[in-house]
């Protein structure tokens, strides 16, 4: 009998594709171990052990969810536990209360967050920071920002993983996870780091093989 123990078995991810930045998330879930799969629709959603929501502009994607019939799908998962990565608009996606969107983008509530839409502001659009990452071991991360939002508030479940270290925006909180779900503001699947790839691969690797 071959065990499915927890350091081999490969997880199925999916990559929401409605829109943004898909292809370099998925390059970088196989390069980390998982199958990655683009999820466009319901049937493709219940075949993911986990999800990675990434950016692109989240008052889009909001309206796509919902033309393609997955917003209540992807709350019901989320409900149920499955974990999610969300990468600056899907942070946004993800949280549970948004300022600075427009009156009818829809959020996720996978994540007891208040996040501030566009808040680095519009002079300094994208900007790059080495970042120390809570529970990453080696060298400081570089994180790469575009239109960015920051977390505002935290719920008491919320772990803060990783701040901006200084500068006009130090302190600001960059980095979350609560339970099963992981936030981060910067885009890692630009840089070729791949370990918070890696951690979010981990993480759903646990839950699948408890659920096994
Ligand atoms: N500003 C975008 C939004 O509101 C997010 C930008 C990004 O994902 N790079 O959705």
């Amino acid at each position: 009998m071959i065990e499915r123990t927890s350091a081999t078995m490969t997880p199925t991810i999916g990559v929401l594709a409605l829109q943004g930045d898909v292809r370099e998330h998925l390059a970088a879930l196989e390069a980390s171990g998982a199958r990655g799969i683009g999820v466009r629709r319901v049937s493709e959603l219940d075949a993911v052990d986990g999800l990675v929501i990434p950016g692109g502009e989240s008052t889009t994607m909001s309206r796509l969810l919902t033309v393609f019939e997955l917003l209540e799908p992807l709350r019901a998962r989320l409900r149920d536990g499955m974990p999610a990565y969300g990468s600056c608009a899907g942070m946004i996606l993800l949280a549970g209360e948004v300022l600075d969107t427009r009156p009818d983008a829809q959020c996720l509530s996978g994540i007891d967050i208040t996040v501030r839409r566009n808040a680095f502001g519009r002079q300094v659009d994208s900007f790059e920071e080495d970042l120390d990452f809570a529970g990453i071991e080696g060298a400081p991360m570089r994180a790469v920002f575009i239109r960015a939002p920051w977390v505002e508030r935290v719920g008491p479940g919320v772990e803060v993983l990783a701040t901006v270290p200084e500068g006009p925006a130090a302190g600001r909180v960059v980095a979350v996870r609560e339970g099963n779900v992981l936030a981060t503001s910067f885009h890692p699947e630009v840089t070729g780091d791949r370990r918070v790839h890696q951690l979010f691969v981990d993480m759903v690797r646990e839950v699948a093989v408890a659920r096994a």
